[in-house]
């Protein structure tokens, strides 16, 4: 039987005890989000998570969805589960309060919210993710009259939001859609084409669904500097009062504007989230943002979303993990090297084990590791939005540079760790009972979604680090090299702040190579760039158990604290040396992989 306990301890030391998150937040003017309040709200999250999400994710994995007449239905469960939330106001806890919203930094969102909804329901969790998504961007980019009508309905829930970018032979390359608009006299577009693998492009947990659209206005350069964005709702009801004048005239539609789900992919996990192809034929849509300027508002939705990515990979590794180690608690094999343990048992218990330890302790620190750097990063999305152009410059700098390091290495690791979770449990793992073996399904598709964690790994490599003259790198460098520099006298210090010094002197160098001969080569960068993501996210972990271990060394002679120190040894010394052979990766260049003969393939 799955269990999962929401790790809200974690979350107040990291929000308070180590990154002072409360001095920050009431800088930035969210007076009403103090310390205890956000505690209270982290709790509530996670009971109602626990209580009503936690119980639904086996249903759906074995339900999946109804499919027939071109309509999806969700398990009843799901629906039951989503009206809890739209009526609790669990949906828009960032949305701002003149939309209903509770106005919460969208630290909250993005970090604690979006890890406990992808621990107990990652199927669930991807449907307010979008709508969230949506909202954010129409907010900032349509017309006013677009966000009054339809910015309420996405912050309670009430309708839902997808982003529909995929065309059957445009996956990464966008660049390639075929989807057209053609502009209407009254201002409005019609929208024709084919979109497929759209997360929640159609569903009956809400009244209408608004799709964000990529498609090309004719006359527009080629590739992506000819996209534009449109909003088109699944539904225009002519009594519904809201929108634009042109909505409501009779030459509209009553019911669906021309939107069509034609097919739901089977797939490995999430199987109660719908993938779906989407058919759009002559709907009516409207433009958000300027005309074949659609592509970086469509980024601005995506870097969220590939930060919720990451948090997903942080989501399933946390419930892998509590549920693998409560069945290693009560698993008894073999003796302990050292002498038997428990004689008035027939086997020790399987934590005597160094090779179950170190599968454990990966899992255990690796999610430690990845919470705080998250929780780092959380914050720099409210100071995005500071009146404080310094502070407002700095976190966008930052979040440029992470955004891709979170979305892969976060995954990566998640999945990797929810495979570690299922080896430790031997044979229970691989069988369902335990829950560990839908975890590992659901958690796979987290590396392949929002841009493979190869895009990702290029986009640091190749933009990322020498955007406006390398401004990104240097506001990370440089509180990393003052930290460094302020704890180098500190003996208790070194074990940490030695390899951390290594990695970030060696990640200054691989940076240099990267750039100068990436520059002769472009494929030398290419055949690094996913070495050199995993480097970058190793040595910023790295510098997230430097800083804890700091502020633990001053609190002595509590288990809380001596288990963060020994995690943070765990770290520097298990999971951290891989970095080095990462470099050497990194040097070897291209000709390995570009010189082997392709037909030999
Ligand atoms: C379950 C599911 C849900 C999804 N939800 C959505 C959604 O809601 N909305 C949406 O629009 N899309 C969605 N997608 C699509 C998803 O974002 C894409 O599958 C993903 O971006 C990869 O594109 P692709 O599948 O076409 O792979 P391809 O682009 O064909 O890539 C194949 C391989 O080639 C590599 N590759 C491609 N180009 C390059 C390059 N230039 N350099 C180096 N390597 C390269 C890739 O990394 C990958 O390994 C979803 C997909 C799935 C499976």
């Amino acid at each position: 039987m799955v269990d999962w306990t929401p790790p809200n301890r974690e979350y107040d030391f990291l929000f308070n005890e180590v990154f002072s998150m409360t001095e920050r937040l009431q800088k930035l003017g969210f007076e009403g989000f103090d310390e205890e309040s956000i505690a209270m709200m982290i709790e509530s999250w996670g009971n109602h998570a626990r209580e009503v999400w936690l119980p639904i994710n086996e249903v759906g994995d074995k339900e999946g969805l109804g499919f027939e007449g071109g309509k999806i239905t969700m398990p009843d469960a799901f629906k039951d589960a989503y009206r809890k939330g739209v009526k609790e106001g669990w949906f828009g806890t960032s949305c701002k309060p003149e939309h209903g919203g509770m106005g919460a930094p969208l630290l909250f969102q993005s970090v604690p919210w979006s890890e406990y909804g992808t621990s107990t329901c990652m199927a669930l969790s991807v449907f307010p993710a979008l709508s969230a998504g949506v909202y954010e961007v129409i907010t900032e980019h349509a017309e006013d009259d677009i966000t009054d009508t339809y910015a309420p309905l996405l912050a309670s829930g009430e309708w839902a939001g997808t982003m529909c970018l995929t065309e059957p032979h445009a996956g990464t390359d966008l660049g390639m859609i075929k989807t057209k608009a053609m502009p209407n006299e009254d201002g409005s577009y019609s929208i024709t084409g084919t979109k497929i693998y759209i997360t929640a492009g159609e569903h009956d947990m809400a009244d209408n669904i608004l799709h964000l659209v990529l498609a090309k206005v004719p006359g527009g350069p080629s590739g992506t500097k000819g996209i534009s964005l449109f909003l088109v709702p699944k539904l225009l009801n002519s009594d519904w009062s809201g929108g634009r004048p042109s909505m409501n005239t009779g030459s509209l539609s009553d019911s669906i504007n021309g939107v069509s789900c034609s097919g739901t992919e089977e797939k490995m996990g999430i199987h109660a989230s719908p993938t779906c192809v989407m058919n759009f034929e002559d709907s009516i849509g409207w433009l958000v943002g300027p005309v074949h300027g659609g592509m970086p508002l469509m980024f601005q939705m995506m870097n969220r979303e590939r930060l919720a990515t990451g948090m997903m990979g942080l989501g399933l590794s946390e419930i892998a993990y509590q549920n693998a180690l409560s069945w290693c608690k009560d698993r008894r094999q073999g003796r302990d090297l050292r002498g038997v343990r428990d004689p008035n048992e027939e086997a020790d218990s399987i934590l005597v084990h160094p090779d179950v330890r170190r599968m454990l302790l990966e899992c255990k620190v690796n999610n430690e590791g990845c919470r705080a750097l998250a929780s780092w990063t959380g914050i720099l999305l409210d100071e995005m939005n500071s009146e404080d152009k310094e502070t407002a410059d700095r976190a966008e700098a930052l979040i440029a540079l992470l955004t891709p390091i979170i979305k892969a290495h976060f995954t990566d690791i998640g999945c990797e760790n929810v495979d570690t979770c299922m080896q430790v449990m031997g044979g229970a793992g691989y069988c369902s009972e335990y829950g560990v073996e839908q975890f590992y399904r659901d958690v796979r598709i987290s590396k392949i979604w929002e841009g493979t964690n190869g895009i990702q790994a290029l986009d640091l490599a190749g933009r990322k680090i020498t955007q406006d003259f390398g401004k990104n790198l240097r506001h990370l460098l440089w509180p990393m090299t003052d930290f460094i520099e302020e704890n180098r006298k500190n003996a208790e210090m070194a074990e940490f702040n030695k390899p951390l010094h290594q990695g970030v002197k060696g990640l200054q160098q691989l940076t240099l190579l990267m750039i100068s001969s990436g520059m002769a080569n472009p494929n030398f960068l290419a055949s690094g760039a996913t070495d050199y993501c995993r480097y970058f996210g190793n040595v910023l972990i790295g510098y997230m158990w430097a800083r804890i271990a700091s502020v633990c060394l001053e609190k002595k002679n509590d288990t809380f604290y001596e288990a963060k120190l020994a995690s943070a040894r765990f770290f520097f010394q298990r999971i951290y040396p891989e970095t080095f052979g990462l470099a050497a990766r990194i040097q070897s260049g291209p000709k390995p992989l570009m010189e082997y003969p392709t037909e030999m393939f």
